[in-house]
């Protein structure tokens, strides 16, 4: 007779770890590790952090 054994503890393969960066504009996601996005931190309070993509940065402001 052969004992199945079964394990109640798991590791959790679906932890978040990260925050996926997604764009406050365009909702795309930040997938590409070479784009430079920008941080924009708001007047607000607290203040909050909030991504922009590279198009929807040079839109917001400008070149640079
Ligand atoms: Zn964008």
């Amino acid at each position: 007779m052969s004992t199945r054994r079964t394990f109640s503890l798991k590791p959790p393969d679906t932890a978040v770890a990260t925050m996926p960066i997604v764009c406050i504009e365009c909702r795309r996601p930040w997938l590409t590790d070479g784009e430079r996005w920008r941080l924009k931190v708001t007047e607000d309070s607290p203040p909050e952090t909030v991504p922009y993509c590279p198009n929807c940065a040079r839109r917001e402001f400008g070149a640079a």
